[in-house]
């Protein structure tokens, strides 16, 4: 007889990083902003009408496109929403990854980019970063069936600069390119100028950490308006109703306070250039982090004895017991306070910390 379990599509799920719930913590885990929302955004969220939860959302997102537009300065046609980036990453996946040929992505990049490929059985293959933890981009000029990566990389946080973007652009005018700039307004260049020369590429953003809103989960992407149709399809193949009535609502005020977005993420990067500095005069190594969380191996004692000590501490960073990363803690950044009782635990325990 048959059983049901044969039947099962089996996966190796993402593991987010964890959501401890304690009072008093630092929470430096999982990339998210330590400032609040847009104020607009507590004031719609205030003046919500219960009413309105009885009738559907509209399907085309309206106001959270429209005022993405304004924003981007592109054509309407040109946006599609999802449920936080990964909803706008899995459907891109499951739209334009369709080929025979694998697709192209960093060994040491998101974790959840091998998830989808294997839950969507698309071939894949995963190409090493230099020995800097770079992207060299003549690695991704043979044939693919499609290329993917962050650029601020994640977990690392180096960024490829648009001219490297454009010569993989440039060499693979038959693949689908997606970008995806989860953290890329935290000081990197947006690749958006590429999209007037490259109707192949895609630019993914989010809500979640420069927008302060991960809670929301509000993603979208940019790209010619005929992969934005294709996009639409199969959306509208699956779920016609991505947006709740509340995250449109609440997305669009968002973007609408350009003041408090560049306020809250100029001082983010401040603090991270802070950082940098303490963390080196601690004794740690790391690139230079365009994103707001800064990758870092110490010169003597082991990542993950730092981590267990810090979480003693109710201090949260996050660390990947996996090849080639397994000595690095990402470490999100938070307030310049939360930061700074990080680096004074850090100096008071390291010197006792023994070597193993
Ligand atoms: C955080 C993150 C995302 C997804 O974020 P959402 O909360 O789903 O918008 C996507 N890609 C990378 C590289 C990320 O770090």
């Amino acid at each position: 007889m048959r059983d049901w379990r044969e039947g099962v599509r089996r996966v190796e799920p993402y593991v987010p990083g964890e959501q401890p719930s304690e009072r008093r913590m630092i929470k430096l885990n999982t990339n998210e902003n330590p400032y609040p929302p847009a104020p607009g955004v507590e004031r719609a969220l205030r003046e919500l009408d219960a009413d309105r939860l009885r009738l559907y959302p509209d399907p085309e997102a309206g106001i959270l496109v429209d005022a993405l537009a304004e924003y981007y300065k592109v054509k309407p046609s040109r946006i599609f929403v999802g449920v936080g980036s990964d909803d706008v990453l899995a459907m891109a996946f499951l739209t334009f990854f369709n080929s025979e040929q694998p697709i192209l992505f960093p060994d040491i990049t998101y974790s959840f980019y091998d998830v989808w490929a294997g839950l969507f059985r698309i071939p894949y293959r995963q190409v090493p970063l230099d020995e800097k933890f770079q992207i060299r981009p003549s690695d991704y000029f043979g044939e693919n069936g499609g290329i993917v990566f962050p650029n601020p990389n994640a977990p690392t946080g180096e960024e490829l600069p648009q001219e490297a973007i454009e010569e993989i652009l440039k060499h693979n005018r038959n693949s689908v390119v997606i970008v995806d700039e989860a953290y890329v307004d935290f000081g990197a260049k947006s690749a958006l100028p590429l999209l007037e020369k490259y109707d192949n590429l895609l630019v993914v953003q989010t809500f979640s950490k420069s927008r302060s809103m991960a809670g929301m989960r509000i993603g979208f992407c940019v790209g010619s308006e005929e992969m934005i149709r294709c996009l639409n399809d199969v959306k509208y193949s699956f779920n016609s109703y991505t947006m709740d009535q509340t995250a449109l609502i609440l997305g669009a005020e968002a973007v609408k306070d350009r003041e408090y977005f560049d306020r809250t993420r100029g001082e983010i990067m401040d603090t991270r250039e802070w950082t940098k500095g303490e963390l080196r005069r601690l004794g740690f190594c790391f690139g230079d982090s365009r994103a707001n969380f800064i990758f870092a191996a110490h010169e003597r004692v082991p990542a993950e004895k730092i981590f267990q000590a810090l979480r003693e501490q109710h201090i949260y960073v996050r660390y990947f017991r996996k090849p080639r990363i397994s000595n690095y803690l990402r470490i999100t950044i938070g307030t310049r306070e939360e930061m700074r009782e990080l680096i004074d635990f850090l100096e008071h325990w390291l010197p006792s910390a023994n070597e193993e």
